[in-house]
Formats: C-alpha cells, structure tokens, sequence
C-alpha cells in the first residue's frame, strides 16, 4: 500500500474575514494563495494560506463565518494546529506576536521542540514549533511577507486531536492509515506517518470525561491528509471504508479532488491530492489576489461579490 504523506492542508473556522488576513498575512506573514468561497456556501470566503507557491503540507485555510457562535471545546476535535519555523526563530517570533498583542502563552518543549503557544484573534489554538526537520520539506519562501526568510513559517507542523477513546482513534490510524506510535509525553500520543517528521504527525489526548466538542469559530473544521493522486486516493478510501469508516465520494474542489470521511472518534478527516495545485488558474506571480472561483460557480460570480465583504491589504509592519 500507498503511505499518505503527511499533511495537505488543515482547515478551521474563523469570525471577520479581515482580521483572519490581518493576523495571518499581516502578523504571521503567510501568503494568501487563494481567494476563493466555501463551494458548499458561496456567500463565504474560503482564505488559503501558505507558503510562496501553496505547497501541499503548507497550507492552512479558513471559512471566515462571523456569525457563527464560538467553538466548544470536547473530544472529536482537533484542538490545536502548529506550524513549523526554523530552529532558533522563537525568539523573533515571541517578540513580533508581543508587539501585536497577540494571546500567547509558554514558551513550552514539547517532543524536545521548543513551542509557541498562541491564539488566535478568533481563538484558534495554534503553535510556533522550531522544527529542524521542516528545513528538508518543499518550501518556496515569500517575498512579499512582512517576515525575514530565515524566520519564515516553513508550513504545518503537527496537529492536536482530543480524544473519548484512545485506542478506537489509534487502530484506526495505524490500520487504515499507516501511522505508527512515535512516543509519548506528559499524555500526549504522537503518530506518525509516512517519516513521522515534520507534517507528518499527529498528537492524541485521551478525555472519557468530557462531552463532545463542537465547531464553532476558532475550531478546526477537518485535517486533510496528502494521496499522490486520484487512483491512490481511491485505493485509501477503499481502505478506510474497510476499517468502518463511511467516506464521500470523491468531490472536485478544482485545485485538488477530496474524499471526506470521520475517523472513528469523531475527526473530520480529508483525503486530498497533491495535484493540479493552485497555479492551475492564475498566475505563481499574483496568487490570492483576485476572487477565484471553480467554474461551476463562475456564472453567479456577480451575486457572489456582492455577499462577500470587501479585504484590503494587511496592515502590518514588516520585519525585514
Ligand atoms: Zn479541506
């Protein structure tokens, strides 16, 4: 069997459209590599964030519903995304994310990496992981971030999951997925696929206490895994149905086919493929700049943006 190779991307929930850019763009100096909307809900952004060319693994991406009521924390969740900076960037990191207020905790060592813990604007838990591992990963840096290419994010690290039950989760990963027990620290189960490197791993916490967690702002919606392409996506699915799961069929999100399906405690889980990938319909040089939209929905383009609250450029200052 095929491995899954770690990350493609993870999507969360976020309140006003702007401050998510202001904070992930602006603060954080990822690049917004698509402009696009929820293909399930069209009066909604869907915002890409990644590296300079969105590779797969980089990428982090939001549904901006203001409306929606804050997330509940609880078991079937991912409870917090991290992100991989180079080793010895903390420090640079710390101190820009004082400056803009940010809600950060810690420093802490986790896996013997030094992390960031920080919220964000709309109480998304991430973390900045310094990730030696990270240097080896695909990444183009971003000329127009406000960050110094030395400090840059160099795309997902990891992922949180709250579990009910462990080990109904962990067979699951292990049987049809292919992950492997990395270790375990201070309650946190790491596994990991593929190299188990950077983007390549997840932590479990087991809670039998807790009630079931909700999305709401500031959760993550899914974690979508990297298939090589549309025959291997098939052959995983194939394999998750066999160990209970109950998978979509495949769905065309135009710069990537996806398979959506839970795992058994109650984690949206994606299957997505590394390809075409987001230069597929605009320009490498002016990615995220205007509103794109998958064909289909391209004849209501007019009604579209018109729902749509306008974004303008980040304002932040840089350090470079
Ligand atoms: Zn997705």
């Amino acid at each position: 069997m095929r491995e899954i190779k770690g990350f493609h991307h993870v999507t969360a929930i976020a309140g006003p459209a702007q401050e998510n850019l202001d904070f992930y763009a602006g603060v954080l100096g990822l690049r917004l590599v698509k402009k696009s909307v929820n293909q399930d809900d069209p009066g909604t952004y869907h915002l890409f964030y990644a590296d300079a060319e969105g590779h797969p693994g980089t990428d982090l991406t939001f549904f901006p519903w203001a409306q929606m009521a804050p997330s509940r924390d609880g078991y079937g969740l991912s409870s917090e995304v991290s992100l991989a900076v180079p080793p010895g960037s903390l420090s640079f990191w710390s101190g820009r994310l004082e400056r803009y207020g940010a809600r950060t905790s810690g420093p802490e060592v986790r896996f013997g990496q030094s992390a960031q813990p920080v919220i964000d604007p709309h109480g998304l838990r991430i973390a900045l992981v310094e990730s030696e591992d990270s240097l080896g990963r695909a990444f183009t840096p971003w000329d127009g971030s406000p960050i110094p290419v030395e400090h840059q994010i160099r795309g997902l690290e990891s992922a949180r999951m709250v579990e009910r039950d462990l080990v109904v989760t962990t067979s699951f990963l292990s049987n049809a997925m292919g992950f492997t027990h990395l270790g375990t620290e201070k309650g946190w189960h790491r596994y990991g696929v593929a190299d188990g490197k950077s983007g390549a791993h997840v932590d479990l916490w087991e809670t039998p206490t807790a009630r079931r967690g909700a999305w709401g702002t500031g959760s993550v919606h899914h974690i979508a895994w990297r298939v090589d392409d549309e025959a291997h996506q098939l052959e995983m699915r194939g394999r998750v149905t066999e160990e209970g799961a109950r998978p979509t069929p495949v769905i065309d999100r135009f710069w990537f086919k996806s398979v959506y399906f839970l795992e058994p405690g109650g984690v949206l889980f994606e299957l997505a493929t590394d390809g075409p990938g987001f230069a597929v319909d605009e320009d490498r040089a002016h990615l995220g700049e205007a509103l794109v939209l998958p064909p289909w929905l391209e004849p209501n383009r007019a009604a579209i943006e018109t729902r749509l609250p306008p974004l303008v450029t980040p304002n932040a200052t840089s350090d470079r």
